[in-house]
């Protein structure tokens, strides 16, 4: 029960395993003129100038799907944390109530013995209830217990802002109750597709047998006399999710914030779907007593409505069985690990599993991230570091409303009200304001999974509770040593994690002009996406209402298909291009973003009395040092598993091409490099949005 819908820069692939990436220690390296490869022409393939040497040099971790510099950045993150929970977990009676919680938590997933010698037994509580099962009713509320702890079955529920009043928090039905990380998965025939499905029928084959060879097993093995096998269960669970799949609206599709607006009263909703037996659910989940609540894909409920009547109850009990086991295996025994990397690797050409640390530090951070977070920003982000970074967002923002007013293809009735949807935009650096507080979650040194549940049900009843009640402003949606940054639409706001503000985003050692290039050009593309084709449609309080004329959004509308049109032609692996439409919002943020952020620059530059911010340094002038930071940003390997899934799940373009792709499009880049129509670099219709 997790609601997460802002739009980053970059993102963490939250794999069917459930636990998020990292790579093997190294600290973070910042700018360097070493990553240059001078062999090759700028104008020719600026990200190949920039990053050539990088490229020659960098090797992707034996246990990462991918190697950049949010990844190595998060690398050197971790290792605080590790420092932070390893003084935790050894602390003893003395323990303030967050050193405890974190560090039992951090401990009990580090007892790889006690994990061990538990085995399947620490879910048997959950299955003994899955087992008792004897109507679909009774289904119902299990489905709605382990929304609370964790696995996500069948469908999705939260709270959120209300898209017509942002500062009322409602209800949210969803699609979902997918194993696989998108419906494309399910749907499409291709050869390698077709592969990855019979891996999946594999994976939950080999989870099944597993959990059906411990002595502890509850309902896993076939009924006398049915012969039901694992590998039935595992066609079972296919079935049951491609009937899901089908009925799922694509990630395009839901790009557009209407249609996910289908708000309705509690009686109409349950009627739209009677088998999901929604009243019970709610009661299940001590919901309040809400009357409105909004349904993001009615069609997935009617259509589900009628494979919740076709299949069997046993069928449908194996199903929810399998999403228990799924959620639970990377916090069982080692056999269950093994086989849940195993078809992780199948989907991201990981190499090896993440040291057992490593896997303990992204848990803490994912269940107690703002207890982890209070200590790490206590050890490595000072009052300095936001300071400067308040200054470097005031000049965006002023960059950005000079670029509005200046714009040849808007009205001046549109750019007031986009000039005042600027100047509403709030801003967060470093951490919140107020800390969580987790002291109603119970974490025991020797229960890991206990713990998961246990923290994830703290999490489930944190949303629920804000059902019906004003939207808390204060919140913040990632955790302070996160590297990443977002845009909220219905907080109208920019975040920036303590984690993001380092080497090679933002360097104190460093010249404004690669700063500019790295943490200004993240700001930059942040604040623009509150001007893409899913921010424009919201307005200064987060509400969605059109504040343009027509005239105007036609003239935007003509100008984001540029752009996707542009991106549509790029070759992410082999033959496989980019989805143009799918990586619009985050494509346009980047060229938005280098634009305001290099116009920054320039002011800073025209303003500095002293000549020392217009000065050469390594012989490169102060603009092509802003476009070798932000090359800098998005060196990247990737392996060719991950780089597959990337084109199918992610609105962010490969990294070559958030650098080639925004610079053909800047003729301040082609004169900065002295490039020359016709050059690569140099785009025959140049798209310019913002
Ligand atoms: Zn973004």
């Amino acid at each position: 029960m997790r609601a997460f819908r802002f739009l980053l820069i970059f993102l963490v692939i939250a794999t069917v395993a459930g636990f998020s990436q990292s790579a093997s220690a190294a600290p973070a390296p910042g700018f360097s003129l070493d990553t240059i490869d001078k062999s090759i022409d700028p104008c020719v393939d600026f990200y190949q100038y920039a990053c050539g040497n990088w490229i020659k040099n960098a090797e992707i971790p034996p246990d990462e799907s991918q190697w950049v510099s949010f990844v190595e950045l998060h690398e050197r993150n971790m290792d605080i944390e590790r420092g932070i929970l390893e003084k935790a977990a050894a602390g003893g009676a003395r323990r303030d109530a967050i050193d405890q919680k974190v560090g039992d938590l951090y401990g009990s997933c580090m007892d790889e013995k006690a994990v061990d010698s538990k085995g399947i037994a620490a879910l048997k509580p959950e299955l003994d209830r899955i087992k008792a099962i004897q109507d679909k009713g009774a289904l119902m509320d299990e489905i709605a217990h382990l929304h609370m702890i964790g696995p996500s079955p069948l469908f999705g529920f939260y709270s959120s802002s209300d898209l017509h009043n942002a500062d009322q928090v409602i209800a949210y039905i969803d699609q979902g109750g997918l194993t696989l990380p998108d419906r494309d998965y399910y749907l499409k025939d291709d050869e390698k597709t077709k592969g990855i499905r019979q891996h999946f029928v594999e994976y939950v084959t080999d989870i099944w047998t597993l959990a059906a060879s411990q002595p502890t097993e509850a309902g896993l093995r076939p009924p006398p006399g049915t012969g039901l096998l694992s590998s039935q269960a595992a066609d079972t669970v296919l079935r049951i999710e491609t009937a899901l799949a089908n009925a799922q609206m694509d990630r395009t599709a839901r790009r557009d914030p209407k249609n996910r607006d289908h708000k309705m009263s509690r009686e109409q909703a349950a009627a739209l779907a009677p088998n999901f037996q929604l009243d019970r659910y709610f009661r299940d989940i001590n919901a309040p007593p809400f009357t409105e609540l909004n349904v993001g894909n009615p069609d997935f409920f009617k259509q589900v409505n009628a494979v919740l009547e076709s299949e069997s109850l046993e069928s449908l009990k194996t199903y929810v069985r399998w999403h228990a086991l799924n959620a639970a295996a990377p916090w069982l025994s080692q056999p269950f690990v093994d086989a849940n990397f195993k078809f992780q690797q199948v989907l991201t050409g990981q190499k090896e599993i993440q040291a057992r640390w490593k896997r303990c530090v992204n848990l803490t951070d994912r269940e107690l991230g703002e207890a982890l977070g209070q200590r790490y920003v206590e050890e490595s982000f000072g009052p300095e570091s936001k300071a400067r970074m308040l200054k470097m967002v005031d000049t965006l923002e002023k960059s950005l409303a000079d670029d509005i007013h200046d714009l040849s293809w808007m009205s001046d009735e549109t750019k007031k009200q986009a000039e005042i949807k600027l100047e509403a935009i709030r801003n967060k650096i470093g951490y919140p304001s107020a800390w969580r507080d987790y002291s109603s979650v119970v974490i025991k040194s020797d229960d890991l999974l206990g713990n998961v549940q246990r923290a994830n049900e703290f999490e489930a009843k944190r949303l629920i509770a804000k059902i019906d009640k004003p939207l808390d402003r204060k919140e913040w949606g990632m955790t302070p040593p996160t590297v990443n940054a977002y845009y909220n639409p219905s907080y109208n706001e920019i975040v920036f994690p303590a984690g993001i503000l380092q080497p090679p985003f933002f360097d104190p050692k460093m010249d404004d002009a690669v700063n500019f290039g790295g943490i200004g050009l993240v700001i930059g593309h942040e604040l623009t996406h509150g001007f893409d084709d899913q921010g424009r449609k919201y307005d200064p309080q987060g509400n969605l209402h059109d504040w343009w004329t027509e005239q105007d959004g036609k003239e935007f509308e003509k100008r984001a298909s540029c752009v996707a049109d542009e991106y549509s032609n790029f070759v992410a692996v082999d033959d496989l291009k980019l989805n143009g439409r799918l990586t619009l919002g985050e494509n346009t943020a980047d060229n938005g973003g280098a634009r305001i952020a290099l116009a920054a620059l320039e002011h800073m530059i025209a303003e500095d009395k002293t000549g020392k911010e217009g000065q050469k340094i390594d012989g490169y002038t102060p603009e092509q040092r802003f476009f070798l930071g932000f090359g800098r940003v998005w060196c990247e390997k990737r392996r060719p598993e991950v780089a597959r899934m990337r084109v199918l799940t992610d609105p962010h373009s490969p990294g070559k091409y958030r650098v080639d792709g925004v610079v053909q499009n800047m003729p301040e880049f082609q004169k900065a490099w002295g490039c020359k129509a016709g050059q690569p670099m140099v785009a025959e219709n140049a798209c310019h949005v913002w």
